[in-house]
């Protein structure tokens, strides 16, 4: 199980990084939203649309399969 963050500021293709704490890439506390604890990355990616219509996953913690 991991916490799962979406940052508040979207990136250069207007989507917004989702990560898993403790990735080195992610920003300031202030800067993200808090998602949750989750088992599996599907979740949060999905919730992230709760805030925002486009997210994608950090290629660091959130590595494509
Ligand atoms: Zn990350």
């Amino acid at each position: 199980m991991d916490e799962f963050f979406v940052e508040k500021s979207a990136n250069a293709d207007g989507a917004h990084v989702v990560h898993r704490d403790g990735c080195s890439s992610l920003p300031a506390k202030d800067q993200v939203h808090l998602i949750g604890v989750r088992s599996n990355t599907a979740a949060p990616l999905k919730e992230a649309a709760n805030w925002f219509s486009s997210s994608v996953p950090c290629p660091e913690c959130i590595p494509a399969k």
